[in-house]
């Protein structure tokens, strides 16, 4: 890898000193670099789903405004390890 590529999500480059995830293969087979709290996002929904506000509960609250999509990934992230320390039900699965 001569060069962070950008992140799927957030469009950010991923950088070597990141927290990086190798997620899954893309169809070619090469892999895909993401920032950990990317892929997190990606799997566990926005802020507003973890907090039940989104449009799956009725609700019309996604990420939170202003942020970039890498600092509203990042909140996500830290909201779902809050939840999981505290042992609510959200799981990756
Ligand atoms: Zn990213
Ligand atoms: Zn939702």
């Amino acid at each position: 890898m001569s060069r962070p590529s950008p992140c799927p999500w957030c469009g950010e480059p991923v950088e070597p000193e990141d927290d990086v995830h190798v997620t899954a293969q893309t169809l070619d087979g090469s892999p895909v670099l993401m920032h950990a709290e990317c892929v997190v996002r990606l799997r566990i929904g926005s802020v507003g789903h973890m907090l039940r506000r989104c449009s799956c509960y009725g609700g019309n609250m996604s990420d939170p405004p202003g942020l970039s999509r890498r600092d509203a990934a990042r909140q996500a992230r830290a909201l779902y390890l809050v939840n999981r320390s505290l042992g609510c039900v959200y799981t990756l699965d």
